[in-house]
């Protein structure tokens, strides 16, 4: 799985549970991919606005360790799907076309890997699908647990 990481011309990571789960492990990787000319895309639940804050809070930096912010909850009211807020302001909507976005995301920005925690989402990268989906599960945690040196 790194392997496939390392060939991707354009890489896709989520936020929650993977980037802010190790960022010092992540940033320099993500500056190495950017130094190389490849795009990274940071795609994530919340709104762009919100991402960007959140990412400036572990040093992550445009153009340093990404390329672009992609946004479900923007992309969902982009495409007029319906979306409500709860009492704590976070974005919500159907399930499944929550679980369906990232996969329509990475088809629109072509991105080769997308690396997330949240196994639900793979039903938006059906076979044939131009991304390869990569789980960041137990196994990831435990190995960047070890280099951590916890
Ligand atoms: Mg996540």
């Amino acid at each position: 799985m790194f392997s496939e990481i390392f060939k991707a011309g354009a890489f896709g990571i989520d936020l929650h549970g993977v980037l802010d789960f190790a960022p010092d492990l992540f940033k320099p990787l993500l500056n190495l991919f950017m130094c190389a000319n490849r795009r990274v895309y940071i795609v994530s639940g919340p709104p762009k606005e919100d991402i960007k804050k959140e990412l400036a809070t572990i040093d992550v930096e445009p153009d340093r360790h990404y390329t672009q912010i992609l946004s479900v909850v923007d992309y969902l009211k982009y495409t007029g799907v319906k979306m409500w807020q709860d009492d704590k302001e976070r974005w919500w909507s159907d399930g499944k076309d929550w679980w369906e976005s990232k996969g329509k995301i990475c088809k629109k920005f072509n991105i080769d890997v997308m690396l997330d925690d949240h196994i639900e989402f793979k039903d938006g990268f059906p076979d044939g699908h131009r991304t390869k989906f990569v789980l960041f599960n137990y196994y990831w945690k435990e190995y960047l647990e070890l280099i951590k040196g916890g």
